[in-house]
């Protein structure tokens, strides 16, 4: 069967099965194939892979997973397009879809039955609009993957990638490096989807750490006070803990915590380091 990155076959597909583009999902499906290699190659699958793919759409990229892994379990929330995946995808036997909202599917659950409970990969072109909570559930809800390599919104991945003092450097920035070491692998203009979004995308990868790059005693706290550093991106760190509703510390603490660190008392959020959240936290929320 043709491949779909042939955008004549992506057509003729959509056409035969009369499928309408649903906005609210977030779909653009890509037509282009030395973009497909890309993603496929950034994520490094072997035959030894069981890849886990979000929002396969019409199948394109789940076909070019099927060639390169072992098995794929591929999880639509789109039931118009179930029937057309078990079209497109006949001529493989090593693919399972689900047709289920990500965001409510127990993945441990699905890691365990297709892979033994043994780290997975995720490959997908995401849906836009819930990349964040897609990649936070994956990271903080701890479950076995090894790597994350996916199609994303350009400014969300140079978001992730950023480091201390630049404009993009903000809570998901040291949320993502707190669990990944984050790579952006391309660039691809809108061109490349049908149809085509408004924004420019990224394919980016996140290689999961083995253990964290910096401890602290509470994890949570540390990402409350991250938070809350960047809530209020232009005043002090200070003033933006202080203020947020979340963090009953009071200003003399807070102050005392940053002189102990050798910080000044109006640094900004956007200058601390991850280590220094860590450290920052330990001071005002650490065990004794
Ligand atoms: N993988 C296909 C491709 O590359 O051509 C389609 C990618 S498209 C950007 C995103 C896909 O995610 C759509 O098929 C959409 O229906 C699906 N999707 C959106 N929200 C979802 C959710 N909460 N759970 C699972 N799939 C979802």
């Amino acid at each position: 069967m043709e491949k779909l990155s042939n955008p004549q076959k992506t057509i003729e597909t959509i056409k035969k099965y009369e499928f309408a583009f649903q906005k609210k999902f977030g779909q653009n499906f890509l037509i282009d194939g030395h973009v497909l290699d890309k993603i496929i190659a950034a994520a490094e699958v072997t035959k030894e892979d069981c890849v886990v793919e979000i929002g396969p759409g019409i199948g394109t990229l789940t076909q070019y997973l099927a060639e390169a892994a072992r098995n794929v379990i591929a999880i639509e929330i789109d039931k118009m397009l179930i029937p057309i995946l078990q079209e497109t995808l006949a001529d493989y036997d090593n693919v399972t879809v689900i047709h289920q909202d990500v965001l409510k599917t127990d993945l441990r659950e699905l890691v365990r039955e297709h892979n033994e409970g043994r780290p997975v990969k995720v490959v997908a072109n995401l849906p836009y609009y819930i990349t964040t909570p897609i990649i936070m559930n994956l990271f903080e809800g701890r479950l076995p993957v090894s790597s994350v390599t996916v199609m994303v919104q350009k400014e969300v991945a140079q978001r992730m990638q950023a480091g201390p003092g630049t404009k993009d450097y903000g809570a998901l920035s040291l949320a993502v490096q707190y669990f990944a070491v984050p790579y952006i692998a391309a660039n691809v203009p809108p061109n490349c989807f049908m149809p085509r979004p408004r924004v420019g995308s990224a394919v980016i990868r996140l290689t999961r750490h083995e253990k964290p790059p910096v401890e602290v005693d509470d994890e949570q706290a540390m990402f409350q006070i991250i938070r809350a550093s960047f809530n209020q991106r232009r005043k002090t760190l200070v003033n933006s803990l202080h203020n947020s509703p979340q963090i009953s510390k009071t200003k003399e603490e807070i102050l005392r915590a940053l002189e102990q660190m050798g910080l000044s008392q109006t640094v900004r959020g956007e200058a601390l380091t991850l280590e220094q959240f860590a450290a920052l936290t330990d001071l005002l929320c650490g065990r004794e």
